[in-house]
């Protein structure tokens, strides 16, 4: 079953404000095993909020609007369904008490205007806001189809929907489980990746694909739906194992942890140490590791050596080598990562150094970056050519470390 979803309000056309509204309700309606398949955001115009609940109910079974069912006058979502349903609007004396009564609890007068709360339409079934003044709106329309519209505020929107509209939908979602399989992929374009694992997944349209890039960490995700829970797992299984034979030990993660909680588990479970000696990176080396609960249990520490003078006085990098090599090569990464083992008497050292960017301080291009590895097994080292600005570099020269790190890890 398919669903669809209008967030009314003039305010959620500007940058002042964000529906997040549908991002509650799509998370809710999927848990049920239905699928959100078109979002729209419309401002408070009542000619255009009933030409999109009448192209939405004429295409999806289940329409949900939020927002515009306030008490004043700009808010005309009840006003624009009226028009777009051809239905009349019928005034609720009881409603219109009770939202009274709300107010007397509160201590204070009802305003003329809140009676505007008290239309609801023909045929519908008005939900009580627990937490406000304006009911939402159960509208069925056949058997399987139905409008709902919800107040704005999620304060008041979340409670109706768990408590009076999840039971409901229930009844006339037929039995379906969405599951989802996420695959994380460090070490490879965005483009290289799609071209490889597409004519897999374009022959499917359930399970569907989705792939999502970060720079240096693509996600890809498998979303199945089916009437069981085994039905949707073995679309996933059948799908899922052609993308993993393509892509290999590309995949770091099949569970959603980011990178540096793969290669912390690896060290855990090995009981080894790492330190790290980081140029271009900053810190940001240290930072993701140090952001997993329980680093301490693997993590010694790390050098940042951003001068050359740094990398000599604290590593032991030899003047000359950078003289000859310049700070940005494979033998001064190499040089750093023995320095730092031998000062930290860590397992795993991990050394990056790099052109950030956007001038090149060491005469190499900027965006150049190696990366070295010095574990019990020995050296391995890497050299990319990033292309992007300062930030981007630095991100994927961490990234790249950390790929190299736990591939050194699985591969012994
Ligand atoms: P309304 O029911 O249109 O009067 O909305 C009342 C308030 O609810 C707005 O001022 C927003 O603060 C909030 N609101 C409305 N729609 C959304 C939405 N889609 N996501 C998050 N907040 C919303
Ligand atoms: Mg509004």
């Amino acid at each position: 079953m398919n669903a669809e979803i209008i967030a009314v309000g003039s305010e959620l056309l500007t940058p002042a404000r964000v529906d997040t509204n549908s991002l509650y309700l799509t998370e809710e309606l999927n848990a049920l095993g239905v699928e959100v398949v078109a979002k729209a955001v419309v401002g408070d115009d009542r000619k255009r909020l009933a030409e999109a609940v009448r192209t939405a109910v004429s295409r999806s079974e289940i329409v949900i609007t939020t927002g515009g069912l306030g008490s004043t006058e700009d808010d005309v979502t009840r006003e624009a369904v009226a028009d777009a349903l051809g239905r009349k609007l019928v005034y609720h004396q009881e409603i219109c008490d009770a939202i009274e009564a709300r107010f007397r609890r509160l201590g204070r007068r009802m305003a003329q205007i809140n009676k505007r709360q008290a239309w609801i339409i023909e045929g519908a079934e008005g939900l009580d806001n627990s937490e406000g003044t304006a009911p939402g709106q159960w509208i069925p329309l056949d058997e399987r189809k139905v409008l709902l519209l919800l107040p704005g505020p999620p304060r008041e929107l979340k409670p109706m929907f768990t408590r009076d509209c999840v039971p409901r939908l229930r009844k006339i979602v037929p039995p379906q489980v969405i599951r989802v399989r996420r695959f994380r992929v460090a070490g490879m374009p965005e483009s290289d990746l799609d071209q490889l694992i597409s004519p897999v997944y374009k022959r499917y349209s359930n399970p569907v694909t989705t792939v999502l890039a970060a720079p240096g960490d693509i996600q890809i995700h498998l979303r199945a739906r089916s009437a069981t829970n085994e039905e949707a797992e073995r679309l996933l299984k059948e799908v899922g194992a052609q993308i993993e034979a393509l892509l290999g030990d590309h995949i770091y993660s099949r569970d959603g942890q980011p990178l540096e909680a793969v290669v912390g588990r690896r060290l855990a479970v090995r009981g080894a140490w790492l330190a790290v000696a980081e140029s271009c990176t900053g810190g940001l080396l240290a930072q993701r590791i140090t952001a997993i609960p329980g680093a301490s249990n693997y993590f010694k520490g790390g050098f940042l050596v951003y001068t050359d003078e740094m990398k000599r006085d604290l590593l032991g990098v030899s003047a000359a080598l950078i003289e000859k090599e310049t700070a940005v090569s494979k033998a001064v990464a190499e040089a750093m990562a023995r320095g730092v083992r031998e000062r930290t008497r860590a397992d795993f050292a991990v050394a990056v150094t790099g052109e950030a960017g956007p001038e090149s301080g060491s005469g190499r291009p900027v965006g150049t970056v190696w990366v070295a590895v010095l574990s019990p097994e020995g050296m391995r080292t890497e050299h990319r050519q990033w292309l992007g600005d300062r930030e981007r570099i630095r991100i994927l020269a961490a990234q790249q470390a950390l790929d190299l790190l736990r591939r050194t890890l699985e591969h012994r």
